[in-house]
């Protein structure tokens, strides 16, 4: 590796979008010696509030993008619904090493699952639907219950609808705006949501981290248990997806893949996201390495770190329904890990910040947790 192709501290680090994976982005860099730009609409926000140099505006502005992009020496994004077309002038400018290409595929939930398949990788059974007739088709092709999810833009459980009857798709049919595309995907009766989170440099060097299990309360991820309690088999096999999605989709930064695992043991890709994830942040203390310090590692082309599990963790967002009665309770903290990522309102369902447990064993991790969650949420 030639010094020439290493952004070494000093160097400053763009982000795009001021939120929580920016934020812990910035703290990863800021310890590492790095200088942070951010984008983001508003000044002081979470990733803002720790930067060195803030370019405010809309990250969809091309104009603010290379702003941000001509101070900067690299750009990585924090979440994924920033615009395709900015993405690509940062890649011409030559300082986007993530690339566009990962970007656009995991920007629209039909083109990634037809990148996921290709790669021989199971997904739910699914439909492309951009008008009624497509939806009451897509019912009779892949049957009941099923999801329809609008195809940009959802999170959190957002853009989503469960159809379980007749009533269900007959009333969406009415309702839905078909300006926009939607994916009608079979539900998979899951006994467990996993994921895996896949690092990988411009050298081709690869890490995953420990498989996570995850539980969501209303679409949203509630609990994270690492490493997920799976047999060997299904860890393995876990691991191998997350590798040929990273290969395959020639990745360089992070990838994290969400999956859903049945009672036969067979796994299928949920979805994909280019950037570190809610269900690494116990990586933060759990991890030889945090998934952000080594997303940073990737963008730099520096060597990557190792993954290695140092206690089992347990990590439980923090909402902001929860905020205020966590901040009463925090005498009770005890040895819980306490981040809060600095955001003003403490709107229903918004994430706020989030706890870690770490345990000798992942029941003992576990326990703590959920004694925890009693007092605080
Ligand atoms: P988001 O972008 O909001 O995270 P997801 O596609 O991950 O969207 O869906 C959110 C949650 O909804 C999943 O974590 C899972 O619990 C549930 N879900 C989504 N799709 C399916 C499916 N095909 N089968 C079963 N459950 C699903
Ligand atoms: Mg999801």
């Amino acid at each position: 590796m030639g010094l020439k192709d290493l952004i070494l501290p000093g160097k400053t680090i763009g982000i795009l979008g001021g939120g929580q994976l920016g934020r812990m982005m910035a703290l990863a860099a800021r310890q590492m010696g790095y200088k942070i730009a951010v984008l983001e609409k508003e000044k002081n926000s979470p990733c803002g509030q720790i930067a060195d140099y803030e370019v405010i505006g809309d990250y969809r502005d091309l104009d603010k993008a290379e702003e941000l992009a001509r101070i900067s020496d690299v750009v990585t994004y924090e979440f994924e619904n920033i615009s395709l077309e900015t993405a690509k002038v940062i890649e011409r400018m030559g300082k986007l090493p993530q690339g566009s290409l990962l970007l656009g595929i995991t920007q629209h939930r039909g083109r990634e699952k037809r990148a996921v398949e290709s790669l021989g990788i199971k997904v739910a059974p699914y439909v492309l639907v951009d008008k009624p007739q497509d939806l009451f088709e897509g019912v009779t092709k892949i049957g009941l219950p099923a999801i329809l999810k609008t195809c940009r833009g959802g999170y959190d459980g957002k853009g989503q609808w469960v159809i379980k009857g007749q009533d269900d798709y007959l009333k969406l049919g009415k309702e839905l705006d078909f300006g926009q595309q939607y994916i009608l995907e079979k539900m998979i009766p899951f006994t467990k949501e996993l994921s895996i989170i896949v690092s990988r440099n411009a050298k081709g060097h690869v890490t995953t981290f420990p498989v996570t299990e995850n539980i969501h309360q209303k679409g949203i991820l509630h609990i994270s248990i690492a490493p997920a309690r799976v047999d060997k088999g299904v860890e393995e096999k876990a691991k191998a997806v997350g590798i040929s999605l990273a290969r395959g989709l020639n990745l360089v930064g992070t990838l994290a893949v969400e999956m859903f695992l049945t009672k036969d043991g067979e796994i299928f890709v949920n979805e994909l996201a280019p950037r570190p994830h809610n269900s690494g942040h116990y990586t933060i203390e759990g991890c030889e390495t945090s998934q952000f310090t080594q997303h940073i590692r990737t963008i730099c082309n520096l060597p990557l770190g190792s993954t290695k599990l140092l206690k089992p963790a347990v990590m439980v967002n923090i909402l902001g329904e929860d905020l205020e009665k966590l901040l009463l309770s925090l005498e009770k903290l005890g040895d819980g890990h306490l981040h809060l990522y600095g955001k003003g309102e403490a709107r229903q369902g918004r994430k706020m910040g989030h706890l870690t447990f770490l345990g000798d064993t992942t029941e003992e991790a576990l326990t703590k947790a959920t004694n925890k969650i009693r007092i605080f949420l």
